[in-house]
C-alpha cells in the first residue's frame, strides 16, 4: 500500500474498537488489524456483567460485534489480518501482515491485548483442545457429565468452575495456596456452588491421556509438603492469568519486566512518538473492559493531537 494513513490500530478488543470509533469520529480515516482473535479475548468470554450500559449483562462475543459496528458506522476500515513485523524506526512507520501487506502510517496504536497463560507441562500441550483448555465458554460444552479441574484463584478461574457447572458433573478448584484472589463476589458464587470444590495448596504437576488423546487423569502435588497423588480427571481448564501479547515490540518499545508496554503515566503515549499503547498489552493491572476501552479512547484524542502538533 502506498497511502500513508493517518493511523493505524493493531487489534480488535475493546481497546482497539474504541480507538476506531474516536478516531474516525475524528476523520482520521482508521484501519484496524483485527489480529489472530478477531474480537479479542471477549470472545472467548460468557456474560460481560460489569461492562456499564448492559444492566442485564451481555455475551462477550455479541458485545464486540457491536463494538465493530460502532466502529464500521463511522468509517473505520476493519481488516481480518495479522500484523507480524513493524518498523518503528523510520516514519512513515510500516507494518507488514501474514498475508505480505504492507501499510505505512504517521501513527500506531498498538492494543494487542494478553493472551492466557499454561502451566507449561509436556502433556499439557499434547493434550490442548482434547481435555486441556483455557476457555471455559469455547469447550465446557463437550464436557457433559464429567469431571473437571479449573487451575487459578482469581476471577477468572472463580467464573470458569461455575459455568462450568452447567454441564459437568464435578467441577474441582485447584488453588496453590490457602485463600482465593478472586473478588468476594466471585469467590462466594464458586465456594457456594454445590457442585464446585476446592482443593486448597494444591499444584497440578502433570496431565495423563489415553492413546487416542483424552485426558484422563492428573497428577497434583501440595504446595508445602510436596506429597503427590493421581486423580482421575476429564478435563484441565487453565484459569491462571495472562500474558501481553507485545513480543513483536520487544527491543522497540520500553516494556516492564512482565512485556507489558509501558506507557506515560496517565497517558497512552509510548517512549516512541506517534506510537501510543491501550488495553491489555500496557495493563498488568485493571485488565477490564471498561479500562480498555477508557485507554483506547485516549489513544485516539492523542493521536489527534500529535498529528495535529505535527501539522498535518
Ligand atoms: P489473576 O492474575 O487475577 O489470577 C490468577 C490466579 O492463578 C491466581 O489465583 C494465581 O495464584 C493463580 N496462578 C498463577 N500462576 C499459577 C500457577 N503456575 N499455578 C497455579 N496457580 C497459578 O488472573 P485472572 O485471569 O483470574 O484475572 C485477571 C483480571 O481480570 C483480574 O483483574 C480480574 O479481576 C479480572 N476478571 C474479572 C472478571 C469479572 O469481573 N467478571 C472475570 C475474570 C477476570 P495466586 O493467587 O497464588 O497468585
Amino acid at each position: 500500500m502506498s497511502e500513508v494513513l493517518e493511523t493505524l490500530i493493531l487489534g480488535s478488543g475493546p481497546a482497539g474498537y474504541t480507538a476506531a470509533i474516536y478516531a474516525a469520529r475524528a476523520n482520521l480515516n482508521p484501519v484496524l488489524l483485527a489480529g489472530p482473535q478477531p474480537g479479542g479475548q471477549l470472545t472467548i468470554t460468557n456474560d460481560v456483567e460489569n461492562y456499564p450500559g448492559f444492566p442485564k449483562g451481555i455475551m462477550g462475543p455479541e458485545m464486540m460485534e457491536m463494538f465493530k459496528e460502532q466502529a464500521a458506522r463511522f468509517g473505520t476500515e476493519v481488516l481480518e489480518e495479522l500484523g507480524t513485523e513493524v518498523d518503528l524506526k523510520q516514519r512513515p512507520f510500516t507494518v507488514k501482515t501474514a498475508s505480505d501487506q504492507t501499510f505505512r502510517t504517521k501513527t500506531l496504536i498498538i492494543s494487542t491485548g494478553a493472551t492466557a497463560l499454561y502451566l507449561g507441562l509436556e502433556n499439557e500441550q499434547k493434550l490442548q483442545g482434547r481435555g486441556v483448555s483455557a476457555c471455559a465458554t469455547c469447550d465446557g460444552f463437550f464436557f457433559k457429565g464429567k469431571k473437571v479441574y479449573v487451575v487459578g484463584g482469581g476471577d477468572s478461574a472463580c467464573e470458569e468452575a461455575t459455568f462450568l457447572t452447567k454441564y459437568a458433573s464435578e467441577v474441582k478448584m485447584v488453588v496453590r495456596r490457602d485463600e482465593l484472589r478472586a473478588s468476594k463476589i466471585m469467590q462466594d458464587r464458586a465456594k457456594n456452588h454445590p457442585k464446585v470444590d476446592i482443593l486448597w495448596e494444591q499444584n497440578v504437576t502433570d496431565v495423563f491421556g489415553v492413546d487416542d488423546g483424552k485426558v484422563t487423569g492428573l497428577e497434583l502435588t501440595h504446595s508445602r509438603t510436596g506429597e503427590k497423588q493421581k486423580v482421575d480427571a476429564d478435563g484441565l481448564f487453565l484459569a491462571i492469568g495472562h500474558k501481553p501479547n507485545t513480543a513483536m515490540f520487544e527491543g522497540m518499545l520500553d516494556m516492564d519486566e512482565t512485556g507489558y508496554i509501558k506507557t506515560v503515566p496517565g497517558r497512552t503515549a509510548t517512549n516512541i512518538e506517534g506510537v501510543f499503547a491501550a488495553g491489555d498489552c500496557q495493563d498488568s493491572y485493571y485488565r477490564q473492559a471498561v479500562t480498555a476501552a477508557g485507554t483506547g479512547c485516549m489513544a485516539a484524542i492523542e493521536v489527534e493531537k500529535f498529528l495535529e502538533a505535527q501539522g498535518h
